[in-house]
């Protein structure tokens, strides 16, 4: 599957042109939004299992539920209808997030996520009397694709639209997931705009329609925590969604 990417035969283009000639293909071939097709919205984790917890204490969960809303609404207020997907965090089930999503008529599934590191770089700190764990030296948001989606080329070209909206919005993307924590490697998509492949991601994987899971920004990162807390960062977060599924013709155009 990942042929996509190659070059034919003869032609030496470097890597990184033959991605952006790529992704402008696929960006160029994408299906124009069909008025009235929702984009399901996925709260990523649940709250018996709510994900990391932030270096201030907050659960992943709460971010990702506060974020979901913002995308949500900047969505619905720019013609494009949305279902929320586990936003009353009782769905434990992963399979039944994109199953859900199908069954109301969604054309594109996005799991809202934010990030953490592996626990070797987790250091100890205390806050306001509160044992907690924070990390330095990582930041930015990421998005991932699988390659057992059926329909990669269109979440590569909305991932990679949307990983674009957030670099012009400033967002640095976040360099840490090569390897996974047991090992297992992650290659770039596209790295440029910070789009890795995460084959077995079962939401993505399962799922029958274009599919792409982004974390929104580092929360284990003190300063990165503050600004992801703030609704300036969520709205330029929901903004730059927006604009990528706007351009991979997946929301309404403007
Ligand atoms: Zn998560």
């Amino acid at each position: 599957m990942d042929g996509i990417l190659k070059p034919a035969a003869g032609l030496p283009l470097p890597a990184g042109a033959w991605r952006r000639a790529a992704w402008l293909a696929l960006a160029l071939m994408a299906t124009p939004a069909i008025a009235g097709v929702p984009v399901a919205v996925d709260v990523g984790h649940y709250l018996d299992k709510p994900g990391a917890t932030s270096a201030y204490g907050i659960t992943e969960f709460e971010y990702n539920h506060a974020l979901a809303g913002v995308i949500a609404a900047r969505l619905t207020t720019a013609g494009t209808p949305v279902r929320l997907i586990g936003h009353r965090g009782e769905m434990a089930d992963l399979r039944a997030r994109p199953r859900e999503a199908e069954a109301a008529g969604a054309g594109f599934f996005l799991s809202v996520h934010h990030d953490s590191v592996k626990e070797v770089y987790l250091q100890p700190w205390v806050w306001q009397g509160r044992p907690l764990r924070h990390a330095e030296g990582f930041a930015g948001f990421s998005l991932f694709v699988s390659r057992l989606n059926p329909r990669l080329d269109e979440s590569l070209a909305c991932a990679s639209a949307i990983g674009a909206a957030l670099r012009r919005a400033g967002l640095p993307v976040a360099t840490h997931h090569g390897v996974s924590s047991e090992g297992v490697a992650r290659p770039w998509a596209d790295e440029a705009n910070g789009v890795y492949f995460y084959d077995n991601l079962v939401v993505l994987k399962t799922a029958t329609v274009p599919a792409v899971l982004l974390e929104a920004g580092v929360i284990i990162n003190r300063d990165e925590e503050r600004a992801l807390a703030t609704p300036e960062r969520r709205a330029l977060t929901a903004d730059a969604v927006l604009d990528g599924l706007q351009r991979c013709g997946v929301a309404a155009a403007p």
